[in-house]
């Protein structure tokens, strides 16, 4: 064991920093923070992972391991009023709100937790050393006044995005551009980034949410500092450029998916994966190294059924194997009976589809995966990175089209299928926007022999570098220990 191990297990409960993670229930927030958990607690601090029934009944696998390891978390599970904010009984995530006029109601209700989650943490013996929660749980901020400690915030993105964020907020970028198609520049960013205002973080308007974003963004200002998920190796001139303009204290602890590498939390990671393990790790058995296309938009994005069935079009023209998960099922039954109709049957020889939960990192980690074609939420992405997998960026909505020029222009480990509309959240769309032909170049671009060599092999050093910087030594190693120290009692921790 790592002396880091060595001396977390010789610490006793009152020497730890203690740190309550709050994470927002999505599960694109969720993850990184069972993540950060893990590592926290690697690393000799103490948690709290706060939850509730329906969340904590989707982490059992992690919660299984930590009991298994021994480590020092507790996973505190409050009841989720979802009732009496007007939701139906039992909707305790981000993914299973209806329709983006309950978001409100689901912000509303996350803020009713302050009261049980004070009354938990007076109840510890010792109070605890410091939040760090979602930037989306604004509500928290009162309470580490409360406690006299401090609240850090984390919000999943990240350092390029959160600059490109940060400056948006600053400077009302969006408010100033009726247009939704005209381009943006970000005063200040270090490299040159021009987005359509449309494609910004922050440009989804939801019924009510107004006073929530004002209410999120001044307590972000009036945090002690933010967490990343991501690498000094990685965007070094973004995180530092955020540091400096924000004068907020950064800690970079990723890429947290590499805290576990356990096959069976692996393939459990953030739910119950909907088909076999050891059946889609046979067929990617069966496959050529480097040969399989893996298709996945994450947990929240919603496909128009007659883009999917483009972009089905375009796989099966492409003739490369290929992995589709496909979360349209139960929404879109016309996809379904598509795809009964002749698609399936077409493509049996070289393409496994996935209806529902896959288990991603486990397949991304696979050798005969060669490129990853994605929405470009920042965990995918970075989880691609890890792997040292090429992608094929096809951003829905958020902070997708920033994290698409990070890939595609910084990084140089990505192709951009070429996405002109945004698929917002919440949001019904009936029409296709990118061709199968499209879909077809892209894939080839990235997977034809000889194309995409040089993005190929980038995208291998990432992954070593990203390694690298979680090894005993590394530089998100060695944040985590700083963040653990700084915030626990001097002199008694790591
Ligand atoms: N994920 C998964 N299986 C799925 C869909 C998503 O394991 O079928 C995981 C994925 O590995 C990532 C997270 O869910 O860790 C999605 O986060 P991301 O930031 O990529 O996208 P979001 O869902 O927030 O849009």
């Amino acid at each position: 064991a790592s002396a880091t191990q060595a001396l977390a297990h010789n610490l006793n409960a009152s020497e730890r920093t203690h740190f309550v993670l709050v994470p927002m229930m999505a599960q694109g927030h969720t993850i990184p923070m069972t993540d950060m958990a893990y590592l926290l607690a690697k690393h000799g601090a103490q948690v709290s992972f706060i939850t509730t029934p329906l969340n904590a009944s989707r982490i059992t696998g992690f919660i299984d391991h930590a009991v298994a390891k021994g480590l020092a978390i507790q996973f505190v599970k409050l009841r989720f009023p979802a009732v009496e904010f007007g939701l139906p009984e039992g909707c305790e995530n981000v993914d299973m709100i209806k329709s983006r006029d309950l978001f409100k109601n689901f912000m509303d209700a996350c803020a009713a937790l302050r009261e049980p989650l004070v009354a938990y943490l007076s109840q510890q013996r010792q109070s605890p050393s410091c939040i760090i929660s979602d930037m989306m749980h604004w509500w928290t901020g009162d309470i580490a006044r409360e406690f006299g400690i401090p609240r850090l915030t984390f919000n999943g993105f990240c350092g390029f995005a959160y600059l490109a964020r940060y400056i948006i907020v600053r400077d009302n970028l969006l408010e100033q551009v009726e247009d939704e198609n005209e381009l943006i520049s970000f005063p200040g960013f270090p490299t040159l980034l021009e987005l359509a205002k449309a494609k910004c973080p922050g440009s989804l308007s939801v019924p009510g949410l107004d006073q929530i974003r004002k209410n999120m963004n001044e307590e972000e200002m009036r945090s002690s500092g933010v967490i990343i998920n991501s690498f000094q190796e990685l965007e070094a001139l973004y995180i530092d450029s955020f540091e400096q303009i924000t004068g907020k204290k950064v800690w970079t602890v990723g890429p947290m998916c590499l805290c576990n590498q356990d096959s069976n939390t692996m393939a459990a990671r953030g739910n119950k994966a909907s088909m076999d393990e050891a059946q889609c790790l046979q067929w990617l058995d069966s496959m050529n190294p480097g040969s399989v296309i893996f298709v996945s938009f994450g947990s929240l994005a919603c496909t128009a059924p007659q883009q999917l069935v483009e972009l089905g079009l375009g796989l099966e023209s492409s003739n490369k194997p290929f992995i589709w998960v496909i979360k349209a099922g139960d929404k879109f039954p016309e996809v379904e009976e598509w795809l009964a109709d002749g698609f399936e049957e077409r493509v049996k020889d070289r393409g496994l589809i996935i209806r529902g939960w896959a288990p991603q990192v486990m397949i991304l980690w696979h050798k005969s995966i060669g490129g990853f074609m994605t929405h470009g939420g920042w965990n995918s992405t970075l989880e691609a990175i890890c792997a040292g997998v090429p992608m094929i960026t096809w951003p829905h909505f958020a902070e997708q089209f920033v994290n698409e020029r990070l890939v595609v222009d910084v990084l140089k480990t990505g192709v951009e299928v070429g996405v002109k509309a945004v698929t917002q959240w919440g949001y019904e769309q009936k029409e296709a926007t990118v061709t199968r032909d499209a879909v077809e170049t892209a894939v080839s671009k990235l997977m034809d022999e000889g194309g995409a060599e040089e993005m190929r092999m980038r995208a291998k050093e990432f992954g070593v570098k990203a390694r690298k910087a979680l090894e005993e030594g590394g530089s998100s190693y060695i944040s985590i220990n700083l963040l653990i120290h700084e915030m626990g009692n001097p002199g008694k921790c790591i």
